[in-house]
């Protein structure tokens, strides 16, 4: 079997003195697509900073590739692996094309300027994420759903083989949450990119993730497709929620629907 992209083993992780995360193993490989869900404040995106080098394990280790990720450099990470985090706070009025070409970043330094190859690579990832023809408006300027594409654009251009996404979609509206994980989607069949996102949305990530993993108090409770693993029994024990699922009629992916108290 293939190296994986990334590989956790035994890894706890926190803040200071506030271990947060307790012995998780987990792997991401290439064409992989990962819902992560649970409760808030569970640990899913201490997870995804830990994963990612951006901060470190109190103990056990994470391997980008097979090398021990503490011991590469964050221009190394960056060329394999590609982080949208929560809030993007773009400070600047810079344009849309300004922020895609600043994913090209770890292959540029003081020795090398922008050359056709990157522009390629610019052009290539703005295309495929429909942001092209938003080259030249600023940044500030584009709705929340252009905006993310923006950003995704941006992580494209570091050629990751994985993308891991901190709840990409919490400020957009259905048809735009729709959007983004049509754009996953896309990007996981047509470059076998690796998907690791962070959702609150169970429908969406129902409907579009190949497997989930939930978190809660800190350790993986439970990973599955979701179809195994959404279900009335888990989302109570996890969430302390009463809810139905049910079968969506056209993709067959569960629904989480919740139920009022007055008719428990
Ligand atoms: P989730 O993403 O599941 O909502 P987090 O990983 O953000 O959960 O947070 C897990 C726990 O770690 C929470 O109790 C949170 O308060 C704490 N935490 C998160 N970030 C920090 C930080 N920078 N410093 C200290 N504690 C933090």
């Amino acid at each position: 079997m293939n190296v994986p992209i990334i590989s956790a083993s035994n890894i706890s992780s926190g803040y200071g003195e506030r271990v947060v995360l307790h012995d998780i193993s987990m792997e991401v490989r290439p064409g992989d697509f990962y819902g992560v869900i649970g409760p808030n404040g569970s640990g899913k995106s201490t997870l995804l900073k830990t994963l990612t080098s951006i901060i470190r394990p109190i103990s056990g280790r994470v391997h980008l590739f097979g090398r021990d990720i503490v011991e590469l450099s964050p221009r190394e990470v960056a060329r394999k692996i590609a982080v949208i985090p929560q809030e993007v706070s773009i400070l600047f009025p810079f344009t849309a094309k300004e922020i895609v070409a600043m994913g090209r970043h770890p292959y540029i330094g003081r020795f090398r300027r922008e050359g056709p190859f990157d522009r390629e690579v610019i052009e290539r990832s703005m295309t495929d994420t429909d942001t092209w023809r938003l080259g030249d408006r600023y940044i500030d300027e584009l709705s929340g759903g252009e905006r993310q594409r923006v950003v995704i654009a941006r992580a494209l251009c570091q050629q990751p083989e994985a993308l891991l996404l901190d709840e990409p979609t919490s400020h957009l509206d259905i048809n735009h949450q729709v959007e983004v994980f049509e754009l996953l989607t896309d990007l996981n069949k047509k470059r076998n990119l690796a998907v690791f996102v962070i959702s609150h949305d169970l429908n969406i990530c129902a409907e579009y993730c190949r497997e989930l993993i939930i978190i809660k108090d800190g350790r993986i409770c439970l990973r599955g497709a979701p179809e195994e693993i959404l279900t009335p029994e888990t989302v109570r024990e996890v969430y302390e929620a009463e809810v139905s699922v049910l079968r969506n009629p056209r993709s067959d992916a569960p629904v989480v629907t919740v139920v009022s108290r007055g008719t428990q």
